[in-house]
């Protein structure tokens, strides 16, 4: 089996979540090139071949460039699978590579079996196994489902940009006001989830937080119910974060909000339910009512 890994080239610097493509080829076993549009003289830690596309020529990002650049790779390769992050980059160009290759797209994989790729669906509570049955496919990779691998020095080809841009002009990425609490930064995170039942009672998730000289965090429901700003959520659609301490309050541990938190140094984990996924990642795992033990923890640490 063989794979094109297309990295991201991003603010400077060779996108981390490309050593994350290349676990996941470790994992399955396969052999792997990659693909990057950045500058030419970049070194990424992979043992393979790399192709590189000029990033002043192809700009930082062009859909149909880019797409016509990984199907050129891609030609001469012939990968089986071409796997992207599933970030926004990945999101937009997977399906225009898929097309175009005449092949199907299997996205947000979290991880690999015998048999296919894992995938979540239903909100994330239940996982399905999927096999492409195109013989080559598109692959996107969540965010955080598959730990880093560096490895090796890379033997360099770079590839003429000859692709037409078709008219698009790249104008510039965005960088979005984050308001004003920068999670990354904090060294405590204190979350709440669904599990303190309603707004009223974040109160007592935010009080063990500055108890603690931490920050207060949040998982996607807490804010989709207006209980807190969007800038204290964690999770793939929120801040990846890796504070020294992560403390969990009624929070469940869907993949989404696992793939924000699960590199912090050391994670307790408050939650009625023995069962609740993020005990697998939790150091300290207590199954308790929040409601009844928060005050209390609350209260040890202020006295
Ligand atoms: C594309 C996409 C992106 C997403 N992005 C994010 C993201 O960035 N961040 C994120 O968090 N989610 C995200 N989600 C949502 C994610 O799938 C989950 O639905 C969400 O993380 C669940 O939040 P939760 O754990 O707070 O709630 P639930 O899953 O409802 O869990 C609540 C937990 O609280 C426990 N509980 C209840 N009462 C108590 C009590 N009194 N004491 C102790 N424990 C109690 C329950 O046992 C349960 O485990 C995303 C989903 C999708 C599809």
């Amino acid at each position: 089996m063989k794979l094109l890994l297309v990295g991201e080239y991003k603010n400077g610097n060779i996108d981390d979540s490309f050593y994350e493509l290349v676990a996941f080829a470790g994992k399955l076993g396969a052999e792997a090139v990659a693909f990057f549009v950045a500058p030419t003289d970049i070194k990424p830690e992979f043992n393979g071949k790399v192709y590189i596309a000029d990033v002043e020529k192809a700009k930082e990002y062009n859909p149909k460039v880019h797409r016509d650049l990984i199907l050129k790779v891609a030609e001469k390769e012939n990968p089986d699978y071409i796997v992207l992050s599933h970030s926004s980059y990945g999101w937009d160009l997977a399906p225009r590579v898929a097309y175009k290759w005449d092949a199907g797209q299997i996205s947000e994989i979290v991880d690999v079996d015998n048999d296919g790729f894992v995938v979540p669906f239903c909100n994330a509570k239940l996982r399905r196994l999927l096999k492409p049955n195109t013989g080559k496919a598109v692959l996107t990779l969540q965010s955080g489902a598959f730990a880093p691998a560096k490895e090796g020095s890379a033997s360099v080809e770079t590839i003429d940009v000859d692709v037409a841009d078709e008219g698009l002009e790249f104008t510039g990425f965005e960088i979005v006001e984050k308001g004003g609490v920068d999670l990354t930064k904090a060294e405590i995170i204190v979350s709440a989830g669904r599990g303190v039942g309603k707004k009223e009672n974040i109160e007592i998730v935010e009080k063990l937080a500055k108890a603690m000289g931490g920050e207060l965090g949040a998982s996607r429901p807490v804010v989709d119910a207006g209980w807190l700003p969007p800038e204290r959520q964690v999770g793939t659609t929120g801040q990846t974060v890796a504070p020294k301490l992560y403390v969990a309050c009624g929070i469940s541990g869907a993949i989404q909000h696992l793939a924000g938190m699960k590199k912090s140094n050391f994670i307790v984990a408050i939650n009625k339910d023995k069962d609740a996924p993020i005990s697998e990642v939790a150091d300290v795992f207590v199954v308790a009512d929040l409601l009844e033990l928060v005050p209390i923890l609350t209260e040890k640490l202020s006295s």
